[in-house]
């Protein structure tokens, strides 16, 4: 992390120091906690205050999808290192109802108006939940968003369900399914998608992962479109698909994606919907006609924001390692002030472990129009995928082989040609084909 350029120097805006005053987090998870974490580390001492709506300190999700639903880590066993350090207020277990931005105050739940000198937003995103509420509401479906989510999930398959269908074939749909059959529970996965992870990694690795999945026993439904869920003596029954027929299941998990956490700034004046709020390379959140707020900042999940790696085109990531770099980012700018980091342009980086892969991503494939086997083989089981879009490199994803991964960086930050020269003894030659990915 930089140091600010006259670390002894605390500026002064509107009377209130830089380092003293009162910043108030919206948001207490793993950005809203690495933020906090970031302020003090660059010398704020005023009041600091974490808003949280769930009664939890903050913790880690990853593993809700993983070792919680089987059993390996209890859902309390997974908050994040850190929490007992911080010199912090906490409010949890009551939502930011609203932002008065003339007022430089936070609306609470509780009815508190909390006054702040700067506000960090990082509210994240929901789980989407099925469309329609009642079938939603049906005791046994499930979304997975949460350390209470993964509780409730661990319990209904602690009940031995004759049947679990997931909807949604994306990365927390396949991680569950992967959980949920070590468990020795028979599992189908639906999605209108041709393969599982084809939204985020397209065709080829997704009909790589399909493989492994249906040879973990998933009866896997991939091209199809569940309509209706039903229930009967009071809890999910079954599914009604698309083309006809159904699929007979007591516990359903709704894996639909998620959905930006900005309803509660609704009338504040910021660019703000369901895919996120809008903030720019400083991290400062934008108003509807585009101006950052200087007293305002965003980070995580929640924000969208130009990536200068892909074209500056907005951006809303879901990644854990984008959280913690987006809001250390958010501090640096908050403290040391917007003019003086750079843009935000961490290289965009995720991992998921499913069916025995251990599956990590660099940069972003979407949008890409080639992708080729660089090292390795999904014969083996292990290998590196390069994404290309107009001959330059975008992306990288190593299956089984995340110790090749990081030589791909600098490409990728470079866009080097596409395809890459891998110089792999294993695949010399390597030939793109399309990826098979969605429309951006
Ligand atoms: C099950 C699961 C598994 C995952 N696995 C991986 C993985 O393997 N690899 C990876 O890279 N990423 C993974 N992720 C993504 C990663 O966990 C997220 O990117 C990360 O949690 C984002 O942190 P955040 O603080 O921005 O948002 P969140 O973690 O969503 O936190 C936002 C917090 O704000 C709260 N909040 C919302 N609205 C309000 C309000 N109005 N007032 C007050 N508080 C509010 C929310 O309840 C929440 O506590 C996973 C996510 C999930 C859900």
């Amino acid at each position: 992390m930089p140091g600010p350029r006259h670390p002894g120097r605390a500026r002064r805006r509107g009377g209130v120091g830089v380092r003293d005053g009162t910043i108030v987090v919206a948001g207490a998870s793993l950005a809203g906690l690495r933020g906090a974490e970031g302020v003090r580390a660059r010398g704020f001492s005023g009041r600091l205050i974490l808003v949280g709506d769930e009664p939890h300190l903050p913790y880690d999700r990853p593993p809700l999808s993983k070792h919680v639903l089987t059993g390996e880590i209890a859902p309390g066993a997974t908050t994040l290192p850190g929490v007992g350090a911080l010199r912090a207020e906490w409010r949890l277990g009551t939502p930011a109802l609203g932002l008065d931005r003339a007022g430089r105050a936070l609306l609470l739940g509780s009815g508190e108006r909390l006054p702040f000198d700067r506000l960090l937003i990082a509210t994240g995103a929901r789980a989407r939940p099925w469309r329609e509420p009642e079938e939603a509401a049906l005791p046994g479906v499930h979304t997975l968003r949460g350390r209470d989510d993964a509780a409730a999930l661990a319990a209904g398959l602690a009940a031995r369900p004759g049947r679990v269908l997931i909807l949604g074939a994306g990365f927390i749909g396949c991680e569950a399914a992967s959980g949920i059959r070590a468990l020795g529970l028979p599992v189908t996965v639906a999605d209108p998608a041709p393969a599982p992870l084809a939204g985020a990694l397209g065709q080829v690795i997704g009909g790589f992962v399909a493989g492994r999945m249906e040879a973990a026993g998933v009866d896997l439904r991939m091209g199809t479109e569940v309509t209706r869920l039903e229930g009967e003596a009071g809890r999910v029954r079954r599914a009604h698909l698309a083309g006809g027929g159904t699929v007979e299941a007591d516990l359903v998990v709704v894996a639909l994606g998620a959905v930006r956490n900005t309803g509660w700034l609704a009338g504040s004046g910021l660019r703000a919907d369901e895919g996120g709020l809008s903030c720019d390379g400083a991290c400062r959140a934008l108003d509807e006609a585009g101006r950052p707020d200087e007293a305002v900042f965003a980070a995580g999940d929640v924000a969208r924001f130009p990536h200068p790696l892909y074209g500056g085109r907005p951006v809303a990531l879901e990644h854990w390692g984008n959280a913690v770099a987006q809001a250390a980012h958010a501090a640096r700018a908050m403290i040391d002030g917007p003019d003086r980091v750079e843009s935000y342009a961490e290289l965009p980086a995720f991992w998921s472990s499913q069916f025995g892969l251990t599956i990590k991503s660099l940069g972003l494939a979407d949008g890409a129009d080639a992708v080729a086997i660089v090292q390795g083989s999904p014969r083996t089981g292990r290998f590196l995928a390069v994404y290309g879009h107009e001959g330059r490199t975008v992306a990288a994803v190593s299956v089984n082989a995340g110790r090749w991964l990081p030589a791909y960086e600098a490409p990728i930050r470079e866009a080097a040609p596409f395809p890459p020269i891998a110089g792999g003894a294993d695949q010399p030659s390597p030939a793109p084909v399309p990826p098979g990915l969605p429309p951006r």
